[in-house]
C-alpha cells in the first residue's frame, strides 16, 4: 500500500507533533509510547517511509535493529528490566494502528502485557523514565 505521510509517526519525524525522545540519529528515532503497555515502553522507528516491516529497505532494517538492540540495552540497565518484549506489528490484520513501521520495546513479560494502545500514560512519569533511559545510552 502507498505510504501515508500524514500518519502520526511521520508527523513526529517532521517535528509537527511532540514526542518524548530517547535517541535520534540521521536514520532512526526512538521515543516513548504515549499509551505504554508497561513502564518504559519505547518505540524505535526508521526515518525512511515504510508502512510495514515487509516494505522496509533491508539496509534500513539492518540498521534499525542495531538501534533496537542499543535502546533495549539502555532500558535493561536504566530500569533494571528482567525481560524485554520486542513486538512488531505489520498490517492492520496484525493489530498495527500506526502505518509507519516501528518496533516496540516493552519491559515486561508476554504473560503480563497490558492492553495495546488503549490507556493514555502519565506523561510526567513517562518523561522521568525517558530521562533514565537516555542516561543509560
Ligand atoms: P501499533 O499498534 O501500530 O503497533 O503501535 C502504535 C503505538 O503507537 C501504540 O503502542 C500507541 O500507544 C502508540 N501511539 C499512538 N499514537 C501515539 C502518539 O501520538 N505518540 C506516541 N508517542 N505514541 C503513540
Amino acid at each position: 500500500m502507498a505510504y501515508d505521510d500524514q500518519n502520526i509517526f511521520a508527523k513526529i519525524l517532521r517535528g509537527e507533533l511532540p514526542a518524548i525522545k530517547v535517541y535520534e540519529d540521521d536514520q532512526v528515532l526512538a521515543f516513548m509510547d504515549i499509551m505504554p503497555q508497561a513502564d518504559g515502553h519505547t518505540l524505535v522507528i526508521p526515518k525512511s517511509p515504510a508502512e510495514t516491516l515487509m516494505d522496509l529497505d533491508p539496509k534500513a532494517a539492518t540498521y534499525t535493529i542495531q538501534i533496537v538492540q542499543k535502546v533495549a540495552k539502555a532500558i535493561e540497565k536504566a530500569l533494571d528490566a528482567k525481560g524485554i518484549v520486542l513486538m512488531q506489528l505489520s498490517g492492520a490484520a496484525a493489530g498495527q494502528t500506526v502505518p509507519h513501521v516501528h518496533f516496540h520495546l516493552i519491559p515486561s513479560s508476554v504473560h503480563d502485557l497490558g492492553k495495546h494502545a488503549v490507556q493514555m500514560g502519565d506523561q510526567e512519569k513517562i518523561k522521568a523514565l525517558a530521562e533514565k533511559i537516555k542516561a543509560a545510552l
